[in-house]
């Protein structure tokens, strides 16, 4: 088994009812039962978690919700805690993605609460970083995700880090049709490969999955994924199709054997 198998992770945002939700359950639990070098994750709105948590039960696929509140419960209304995650069947929860950024005001300094709040309950944070086009244009790129990760990891020790899955998604590539070119894509997951190694050691960084995001289709993904430091996708809009989904899996495993 490769260190670290290729994992293909669907964001399905603001989508889906629940009956819809169950039928592309059941279509990714039947393909990961074909692909099974690959590892999948589901998120789908919280209507959905429970239907799809009976869906994927027993098989591979692997169910996130796509955010939570960093306090156990209270007085916040509309908001969803990381107990009720677990409850609900979670293994994982996105942060930070910049849809949550750009449109709901998440800060840095939030995000890192809700890592934490999720390493607290046994849950995986996909922590998402990225750049706007203008941080780009103004060769801002390194050390505005530096910034990101710093915050969104502050007080998180090297045990924990190892259950965080991170996703570089540029958010001008973000549903625009856009991609980040291989090389772009690379640069920036080979330098949040090193900062994990320069804090919490280089086993830490050689273990970490690195996913990336932004307009990723069965088309681009066996380009992408042949980079030494893209482990996988997180995928929004192709995600909501069971072919396309399943394709980009199926590209993922292609590479893989090359790359080990
Ligand atoms: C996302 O929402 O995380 C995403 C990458 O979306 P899309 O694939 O549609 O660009």
């Amino acid at each position: 088994m490769p260190a670290r198998p290729p994992l293909v992770a669907g964001n399905w945002k603001m989508h889906l009812t629940v009956p819809e939700a169950r039928v592309l359950a059941g279509q990714v639990v039947e393909a990961a039962g074909r692909l099974a070098g690959v590892k999948f994750i589901l998120a789908p709105p919280f209507t959905a978690l429970a239907a799809v948590a009976e869906v994927v039960e027993g098989s591979p696929v692997g169910l996130a919700a796509q955010n939570m509140h960093w306090e156990d419960k209270g007085a916040f209304t509309g908001e969803v805690s990381g107990p009720m995650l677990t409850d609900a069947g979670c293994l994982y929860v996105l942060v930070g993605h910049s849809e949550r950024r750009q449109f709901f005001g998440e800060m840095d300094e939030t995000v890192g609460r809700k890592v934490r709040a999720a390493l607290r309950h046994g849950l995986s944070p996909i922590l998402c970083v990225g750049e706007s086009l203008s941080i780009r244009e103004d060769g801002r790129t390194l050390p505005f995700i530096e910034r990101q990760i710093e915050a969104a990891l502050d007080g998180v020790d090297a045990r924990a880090a190892g259950s965080v899955i991170l996703a570089y998604e540029p958010v001008w590539a973000i549903g625009t049709g856009l991609t980040a070119s291989p090389a772009q894509a690379e640069e920036v997951q080979a330098f949040l490969r090193g900062w994990l190694g320069q804090k919490y050691g280089n086993a830490v960084a050689a273990c970490a999955i690195i996913l990336y995001g932004g307009s990723v289709k069965p088309a681009n993904a066996f380009s992408l994924i042949k980079e030494k430091d893209i482990d996988g996708f997180l995928v929004g809009g192709a995600s909501l199709e069971a072919d396309s989904f399943i394709g980009i899996a199926r590209e993922s495993l292609r590479v893989d054997k090359e790359k080990q």
